[in-house]
């Protein structure tokens, strides 16, 4: 089947078995995202997690500097 990324409006094949597709098919307003999208999304969102780690952690590392 056919499926469209809410994200970059690429349209991509999925396969007809996979359990994507019947979990798109169950529920059409499930909205689809690609994989470069997906994993875009995932890394952004673990980077941000590790920046924020990371952050703190200079944060509290120069103030015992200081
Ligand atoms: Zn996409």
């Amino acid at each position: 089947m056919r499926v469209k990324c809410v994200l970059c409006d690429k349209i991509e094949k999925i396969e007809d078995q996979s359990p994507l597709a019947k979990k798109l098919r169950n529920r059409p307003i499930h909205t689809y995202m690609c994989q470069p999208c997906h994993s875009r999304i995932k890394v952004r969102t673990e980077e941000r997690k590790i920046s924020g780690n990371f952050v703190t952690y200079r944060d509290s590392s120069q103030e015992e500097t200081w």
